[in-house]
């Protein structure tokens, strides 16, 4: 979990497939960011911004009850209690601060289900840029309050029309958008995915969270570090910064959750898209197929490339998790610890729900990053609940 240096690649995967016309814009940003990165002042004022507005350190809590049920000792690494209710903030914050030192001054972004466009226009807000978020049409009706929210936040937020008008569209029109303004705009991409340096630096930019929960889960456990480190993953940059944290502590085990529906990893193949070499869902022809899964931050059909050459080279695993563990486990986390879980973030804890005394021996010491928290979700959760009412399930 190192520099990739000026290939990007990580193993077989990654890179930067992108346009000629978008090759330098690359380049100019993986080198201002190589110098922000390599300066104890931007270190120093990222960190400061993170503790003032974004409200780190996130604690690491100890879940009593549910761990006493389980036979595991879990604790959270809590990215639910930061400003804008998850680890999203650190990526844009960090972005943000590299786009003005780059002298830009407007931030376009992608967005599926909203919330990487809600950081990064709470971002632009904070810092006076101009901000245009690019969202499928399905997913600006599908997302109607996370629309407004961009707007209340001084956003414009254009609906994209083409393909199957999601998530992956909506990448495909900021990069196009982006070839057109490079000269006055940054393109805040919301994951560790996309062309070199993104998987790269925001990996980096989202280290804090694996490097603050290393420290504080040594002072729980002794000095000791967990047994198994769990993170849920999208494109997968809150995994992929908790596991930095732990790149040197081998005795952790890695654990990667994806949705059942969006398993690019766990069914996915080697392939090409947004500028990225990684696992992919295709189909038979090697059309990307669209991912399904009720929480709408996990449906992207790819996953970041250091993802790919981890699982590759075996030091960290991806397993699943099916919308009715998931439900069951959003509602098991709220009752036990008084915690209302993200639906993403509770793939995670249905992993260790269903394996606790299995795979995860009795004993084990756990900790689950809960990438944020479930407010925005609560709606549908009573919903997909209610439409289970009557078939004598609890609700
Ligand atoms: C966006 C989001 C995710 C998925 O993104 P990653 O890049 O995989 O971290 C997970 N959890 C929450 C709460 C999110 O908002």
């Amino acid at each position: 979990m190192g520099d990739p240096g000026p290939t990007g690649r990580f193993g077989e995967f990654g890179g930067r497939f992108v346009p000629e016309s978008l090759v330098a814009a690359c380049e100019e940003l993986e080198h201002a960011f190589r110098q922000a990165w390599a300066d104890p002042s931007f270190h120093h004022a990222f960190e400061a911004l993170l503790a003032s507005y974004g409200g780190r350190p996130t604690p690491v809590t100890e879940c009593t009850r549910l761990s006493e049920e389980l036979g595991v000792r879990l604790l959270l690494k809590r990215e639910d209690l930061a400003h804008t209710g998850s680890h999203k903030l650190n990526n844009v914050i960090g972005q943000a601060m590299v786009a003005q030192r780059m002298g830009k001054r407007r931030l376009i972004a992608e967005t599926g289900a909203g919330q990487h466009g809600v950081a990064t226009a709470t971002a632009a807000a904070l810092f006076g840029m101009e901000c245009v978020v690019y969202m499928g049409a399905l997913d600006t009706e599908r997302q109607a309050l996370n629309v407004f929210r961009m707007e209340l936040l001084g956003a414009e937020v254009r609906a994209v029309h083409s393909g199957a008008r999601t998530l992956k569209d909506a990448v495909n029109e900021a990069m196009r958008e982006w070839v057109a303004t490079v000269g006055d705009t940054h393109y805040c991409l919301g994951s560790v995915m996309g062309p070199h340096p993104y998987p790269w630096m925001v990996r980096e930019l989202q280290r804090i969270v694996g490097d603050e929960a290393r420290v504080q889960c040594r002072s729980i456990l002794d000095g000791s570090d967990p047994d198994l480190v769990v993170a849920c993953v999208g494109g997968g940059s809150n995994a992929a910064g908790t596991f930095a944290g732990f790149a040197d502590a081998t005795a952790s085990q890695l654990v990667g959750v994806e949705a059942y529906g969006g398993a690019a990893l766990t069914v996915g193949v080697p392939g090409v898209l947004h500028g990225m070499r990684s696992a992919l869902l295709q189909d038979e022809a090697g059309q990307i197929r669209e991912a399904e899964s009720i929480s709408a931050g996990l449906d992207y059909p790819g996953i970041g490339p250091e993802h790919a050459h981890l699982a590759a080279i075996g030091r960290a695993r991806y397993v699943t998790a099916g919308d009715a563990e998931v439900l069951d486990a959003f509602q098991r986390l709220s009752r036990a610890e008084g915690i209302i879980p993200a639906l993403e973030s509770a793939h995670a804890i249905a992993w260790v729900l269903a394996q606790a005394g299995k795979e995860i021996p009795d004993g084990s010491t756990v900790l689950v990053t809960l990438s944020g928290r479930g407010d925005k979700d609560v709606a549908q959760v009573r919903d997909l609940l209610g439409a289970r009412a009557g078939t004598g399930e609890r609700v």
